[in-house]
């Protein structure tokens, strides 16, 4: 799984399919996509365009997707991963996520035209909680893993995303497939040290999103990440990366890959993409590792619980 990878959230719909070639162009050959971001679709035709020119063949890439809040039921999951398979239009996925462990009640996918946690257009009522286990998911999508025993499956790994290190270890003692993945937010901000621990310790790779804190939320409206010190400007990442002389976002995603932590970093602009995917031809030492490390106060800008009524991770 590449250590660097182009996340697609935010991507805007009509540029995403250029942006996936442009980025596959660039040598980005892991992409991180999600039925939530409404993309996939174009995000797919992009990859399909790439195959086609020779760019890249389908082996050579990581194309991770996810499944929705409103899908946990078996049924509803197995439709779900198989509709998301078919959109991308690519024949499997490398990596399908649960999104967030809470299973909210079902909508329609032809009803949910604005995937996200609300439940109307005007985006005001949020969508109820509907338990279903996470066992039930998970052996759902088990069932689609190809394995030798199931050489259709459409699926080459399966993990999660959001989940606590409790859920974690709870998943683990009865996954029959392992999960590969655990994506959750993590920058200097957020550190998370121990659920990192935790995961890498069981075998489970952790892919960080968000890893330049703040910085994708300002754009939501977020107010915590607007009265946030930006990452790009503490003073402590820019003398590290002054002293390298990268820039602060390279910076940024070393001390991630560093210690073996995967990223995702979004981007809409060719010259800052480039950037991303050259962040590993420099090391930072032992104290800037920490340095950055120290930053941490637990900040989360990723909280459903914002909404007023989905408690995630509190
Ligand atoms: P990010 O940390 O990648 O930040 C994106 C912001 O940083 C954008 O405003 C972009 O313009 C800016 N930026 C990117 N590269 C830059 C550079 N080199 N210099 C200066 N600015 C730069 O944020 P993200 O999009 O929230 O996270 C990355 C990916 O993670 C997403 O696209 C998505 O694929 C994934 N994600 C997953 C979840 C989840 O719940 N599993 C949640 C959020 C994001």
């Amino acid at each position: 799984m590449p250590l660097v990878g182009f996340g697609i959230w935010k991507v805007p719909r009509e540029k995403t399919a250029q942006s996936v070639y442009d980025a596959i162009k660039m040598g980005y050959r892991h992409i991180d996509g999600a039925y939530d971001y409404t993309n996939s679709k174009e995000a797919g035709e992009g990859v399909q365009r790439a195959i086609a020119d020779g760019l890249v063949r389908r082996e050579d890439l990581f194309v991770t997707s996810k499944l929705w809040n409103n899908y946990h039921k078996k049924q509803h999951a197995l439709e779900m991963a198989q509709h998301e398979v078919d959109t991308w239009g690519i024949g499997y996925l490398d990596l399908y996520l649960i999104h967030f462990p809470v299973s909210l009640a079902y909508i329609a996918p032809s009803e949910l035209r604005w995937p996200c946690f609300w439940s109307d257009p005007e985006q005001k009522q949020v969508t109820a909680i509907d338990p279903t286990p996470v066992s039930e998911t998970w052996a759902a999508l088990e069932s689609l893993v190809r394995t030798d025993a199931n050489p259709s499956g459409i699926l080459r790994s399966i993990g999660v995303a959001n989940f606590s290190s409790q859920l974690l270890h709870d998943l683990l003692s009865y996954a029959a497939v392992k999960p590969a993945v655990l994506q959750v937010e993590h920058h200097p901000y957020l550190v998370q040290a121990g659920l990192i621990r935790a995961a890498q310790a069981a075998g489970v790779a952790v892919t960080a999103y968000s890893s330049f804190g703040p910085q994708s939320f300002v754009e939501l409206g977020n107010a915590t990440a607007r009265d946030t010190q930006p990452l790009f400007s503490h003073q402590v990442v820019v003398d590290i990366a002054q002293r390298h002389g990268r820039t602060p976002a390279q910076v940024l995603l070393r001390w991630a890959t560093q210690r073996d932590v995967i990223v995702i970093p979004k981007s809409n602009n060719a010259q800052r993409l480039a950037e991303n995917l050259d962040s590993f031809s420099f090391d930072l030492a032992a104290e800037e590792l920490e340095a950055i490390s120290g930053l941490d106060k637990g900040l989360r800008f990723n909280n459903p619980a914002a909404l007023g009524s989905l408690h995630i991770f509190d």
